[in-house]
């Protein structure tokens, strides 16, 4: 939404990759901390040591060992106690069942170290840094628009808790702008008080409903296109796994990948047009992938702009393998114009500075 309104946005570069356990997807946090697994590759010897153990670094190393022939990676849990073994049955019971499941079905973590893999890149979400460009009262660079929570960039890995609180923050500011705006035009004649108030202006022109509505018509009415909109979703995310660092790459992508996933992303994009659809549900598929297509274009212009690899497996960018703190401490933010998301910088907020405040 904010995208094409042409709000500023920041961060989509720094996906978020979970290392998982294989196939469950079930999280690894509990196995590590929980019962002090390491991290060893298929020759039992342990790998965490030599890359690091922060979250991006625990996923690079696992990616690393598989590329340099020393995979399958697992957590070693094998000659742990019955009673550690009971917790974590009963801890991934209540929060990842299916991992649960898998051990009864098959060995428990006793008997057999747990096979850890990557997940595909997270965009949006409490561990990730995309979103919104907000000041410190959470106000986007939409006048009367007000962001919190997974949707406020800038900030990574602020979860529940930082949701609620930044929701909080927003909901104020939001209120403290409403009263500071023009009054609602109040409601005439003798009911005048049973009569609800008109806003002073309509912020929804006749004119752009209509358009709307031509356009759902539309979908429900046409019947002339070769693709199906989950055709179309599948497509995307095979440009975007293959050429804008996925899974498949180990998370890595070069310049030249992200102008192929571009070119594609647009060629999608203008299949779009002719989708059709037999019901609402399916008109909420068609803007849900228009949508998505939206979000790509920012990663990819993102990825492409940032010159360095800040967060190893959360973007390789192996055109620039290596940090770049004389460049790159710095926001990539971005804003839709023309139809073209346009990428700048930002620079940080300094540490300790009196007035924290971004610019918009
Ligand atoms: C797999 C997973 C595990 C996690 N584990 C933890 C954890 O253990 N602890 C923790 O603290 N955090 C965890 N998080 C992160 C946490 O869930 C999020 O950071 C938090 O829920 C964000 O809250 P939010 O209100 O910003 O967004 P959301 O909870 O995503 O709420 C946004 C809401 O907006 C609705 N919405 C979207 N578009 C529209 C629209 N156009 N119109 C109307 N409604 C709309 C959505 O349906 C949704 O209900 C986890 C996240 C994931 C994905």
């Amino acid at each position: 939404m904010g995208i094409r309104h042409g709000a500023e946005m920041t961060t989509f570069e720094m996906r978020f990759i979970a290392l998982r356990c294989k196939d469950t997807i079930a999280p690894t946090g509990t196995l590590a901390q929980g019962v002090g697994a390491k991290q060893v590759n298929s020759l039992g010897e342990v790998y965490e040591t030599k890359y690091g153990i922060s979250t991006s670094e625990r996923v690079y190393g696992t990616v690393a060992e598989n590329l340099e022939g020393r995979g399958p990676c697992y957590l070693r849990t094998e000659g742990i106690s019955a009673e550690q073994e009971e917790s974590l049955l009963k801890a991934y019971l209540n929060m990842a069942p299916s991992q649960t499941i898998r051990w009864l079905e098959n060995e428990t973590p006793s008997k057999a170290n747990v096979e850890i893999e990557g997940t595909e890149p997270y965009i949006v979400g409490g561990h990730t840094a995309s979103g919104y460009w907000v000041d410190t009262k959470r106000a986007t660079s939409i006048e009367g628009l007000y962001a919190a929570g997974d949707v406020a960039g800038g900030c990574p890995q602020k979860y529940v808790t930082g949701a609620l609180a930044e929701g909080e923050i927003a909901a104020k500011s939001a209120v403290e702008y409403i009263k500071a705006s023009p009054a609602p035009r109040q409601a005439q004649g003798p009911d005048a008080r049973f009569k609800v108030a008109e806003p002073a202006e309509a912020t929804i022109k006749d004119a752009e409903i209509a358009r709307h509505v031509a356009e759902i018509e539309t979908y429900l009415s046409q019947k002339n296109s070769l693709y199906t909109t989950e055709q179309l979703e599948e497509a995307m995310q095979i440009a975007m796994d293959e050429y804008a660092g996925g899974i498949t790459t180990g998370y890595g992508y070069t310049e030249k990948h992200l102008n192929i996933a571009k070119e594609k992303i647009d060629d999608i994009e203008s299949l779009t047009g002719k989708l059709s659809a037999t019901d609402l549900q399916e008109v909420m598929y068609i803007y849900e992938l228009k949508e998505r297509l939206t979000v790509c274009k920012s990663v990819i212009a993102h990825l492409a702009t940032r010159h360095e690899t800040r967060w190893h497996s959360f973007a390789e960018n192996w055109d620039y393998p290596e940090k770049d703190n004389i460049h790159w401490r710095k926001y990539v933010n971005s804003r839709l114009v023309n139809g073209e998301i346009k990428t700048f910088t930002r620079e940080l907020t300094a540490e300790g500075q009196k007035n924290y405040e971004h610019q918009h």
